[in-house]
């Protein structure tokens, strides 16, 4: 048997006709900037995220860029962010020549440790009015800690913009109305990049906010700060989300919840069959649904390598996210961290692995992952 980590050709069998015509009607259309089917999507997802704007941009590397630029980060200012993820989240920082700062993650979720952040700035007073932003990663699918992370960020007047591009529908409790990820901070950033939840044809983002003043400055950013067209009031750039990838993502985003339910479901199986003696299953730390399992990743102290192997020589497709944390990767030397600077972070470089979860797994295949990961610790 043969289970890759993910196949988009399963899911596209159940909807290839709807896709196709969505397509169709655009190429039909002749709208193929920034035409009726983008503003559409664009409402879709903010009322699914639970907010008032949506503004779809070219991916969720720009939806990051383009909202440290809504708030003018630039040489000098300080961003602090976690020091394990997609490298996107620390990469716009840089370009903008903003100086990232990183941060250890909890080793229980991967993500940012709001007792590092507090840390870091209860111990760097003087440079506080340097920093303009926090970005917490929700990342495979389970919102960060959001609650003392934003009351951290309240304390020093700081903004909190979500790396939400793994994690769309991902759900955080708050007194039975649970927030969406994305909903949390000033601005959440999704990325609609094929193997993320909801995946478009190509590349594909969307900043979603609150603020209206902050909508209507990445309505201007992502279109070269034009506002009304050739009357540039600022500097921005063609940040703008594709016709066609709006139709086929508004085609798509009815399923989503179907296919979260469907991975939660797997999840649960593996949480349930593997050798918990040897493999960390994720924990999921908040409600059984509120976690979309963008990835299910588990942890493997001993022989990791040799799993790896293992599963390669069964054909069970695998995923590392990621194998370098950030504050080790080489074009950030300048930065000056060490190895050993973020211990958490780096365990998780060097034992994590993804199995495969997507929404159209066969309980067939899954039994195939679990008995061969359960016959390798035997
Ligand atoms: C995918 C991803 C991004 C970037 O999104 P793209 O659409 O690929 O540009 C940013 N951050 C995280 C955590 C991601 O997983």
């Amino acid at each position: 048997m043969h289970v890759p980590l993910l196949d988009l050709n399963a899911q596209l069998d159940e909807i290839r006709d709807e896709i196709k015509i969505a397509v169709d009607d655009v190429i039909e259309s002749t709208r193929y900037i920034m035409g009726p089917k983008v503003s559409e999507f664009e409402r879709e997802i903010a009322d699914y995220c639970g907010v008032e704007h949506g503004i779809g941009v070219s991916s969720g590397t720009d939806a990051l860029l383009v909202s440290l630029m809504a708030l003018d980060v630039g040489p000098g200012d300080i961003v602090l962010t976690t020091d394990y993820s997609f490298f996107a989240t620390a990469g716009v920082v840089a370009r903008l020549r903003a100086t990232p700062v990183f941060l250890d993650i909890d080793p229980a979720t991967y993500n940012l440790d709001p007792a590092k952040l507090k840390e870091w700035l209860d111990q760097n007073k003087d440079k506080i009015d340097k920093v303009k932003a926090i970005i917490p990663v929700h990342l495979f699918g389970q919102c960060a800690d959001m609650k003392p992370i934003i009351k951290t960020a309240r304390k020093y007047d700081i903004q909190v913009i979500e790396d939400a591009a793994q994690a769309i529908g991902a759900q955080y409790p708050n007194n039975g109305q649970p927030l969406k990820a994305g909903s949390m901070g000033i601005m959440g950033c999704l990325s609609f990049f094929p193997s993320k939840n909801l995946g478009g044809i190509g590349d594909g983002g969307m900043v979603v906010t609150r603020d209206d003043e902050i909508a209507d400055k990445l309505r201007k950013l992502r279109n070269h700060g034009a506002a009304p067209k050739y009357y540039h009031s600022m500097v921005g750039g063609n940040f703008r989300l594709d016709s066609i990838q709006a139709a086929v993502l508004n085609v798509k985003l009815q399923y989503l919840d179907e296919w979260h339910k469907k991975r939660q479901e797997n999840a649960d199986y593996y949480n349930s069959h593997l050798n918990k003696n040897k493999i960390k299953v994720p924990e999921n730390v908040y409600r059984h649904d509120y976690h979309i399992y963008n990835q299910y990743v588990i942890k493997v102290a001993n022989g990791y390598e040799e799993l790896k192997k293992h599963l390669r020589k069964k054909q069970i497709g695998f995923g590392v996210y990621y194998p370098v944390p950030f504050h080790l990767q080489e074009c950030f030397d300048y930065l000056g961290y060490q190895e050993g600077d973020f211990p958490a972070s780096e365990e998780a470089a060097t034992s994590t692995i993804a199995l495969p979860v997507y929404p159209e797994l066969t309980t067939e295949m899954q039994d195939y992952v679990i008995e061969s990961l359960n016959e390798f610790f035997d």
